[in-house]
């Protein structure tokens, strides 16, 4: 006996069961559903009706404005600030009387720099050294003059502290080992 029409009826009955349980839900929006004590609720109406009155958009906009120019700001003093201020310098070591000193690196500078003390072609980036003799950490870098950066064979060892100096190496942090003498590496190249 199930003719079309009512199972037609059914499924109609059905879907708008679904769709109306939701629907009563909905007569207050999301954000008023979310809380219990619906303090945050009214925290949250009485900023949206503040912002619909005409003193309340332009609060609005000035506080759009003012995080554009915090953002616009904190750009500016991260890149915009540094850059016409100071140009990064580098330390240079004058090959000949082991003195350094600072150039500013410009495009197409020619390897090696003229040298302030020397008044020839002889500096060469420096590399730092962070270690004492003892092994403990230095106050302030000594500036050396890598063998590989003159073009020279062979490990550096730092004039001052006799110990290893390699390319680019990072400030240590305290209680750090710290690199080999030239007796340590020599050891350790025999075993
Ligand atoms: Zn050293």
């Amino acid at each position: 006996m199930s003719s079309p029409r009512v199972t037609a009826l059914n499924e109609a009955s059905f879907v708008s069961d679904v769709y109306r349980e939701p629907d009563l839900n909905r007569n207050e929006p999301l954000w008023m559903n979310d809380h219990g004590d619906g303090e945050s609720s009214l925290m949250l109406r009485g900023i949206r009706e503040f912002l619909n009155t005409p003193a309340g958009k332009v609060s609005g906009l000035v506080l759009v404005l003012a995080g554009i120019a915090i953002a616009a700001f904190s750009t500016w003093s991260t890149y915009g600030a540094s850059t016409p201020s100071a140009p990064s310098k580098f330390t240079y070591i004058c090959s000949e009387t082991g003195k350094t000193f600072q150039v500013s690196s410009k495009e197409g500078m020619k390897f090696p720099v003229d040298s302030p003390f020397s008044g020839k072609a002889t500096g060469y980036p420096a590399t730092p050294c962070f270690w004492n003799k003892d092994g403990t950490i230095r106050s302030s870098p000594n500036w050396v003059l890598l063998n590989e950066t003159k073009g020279a064979m062979g490990p550096t060892f730092c004039p001052e502290c006799g110990r290893l100096v390699e390319q680019n190496p990072r400030e240590p942090a305290p209680g750090e080992r710290p690199p080999p003498t030239k007796a340590e590496y020599e050891r350790q190249r025999m075993q």
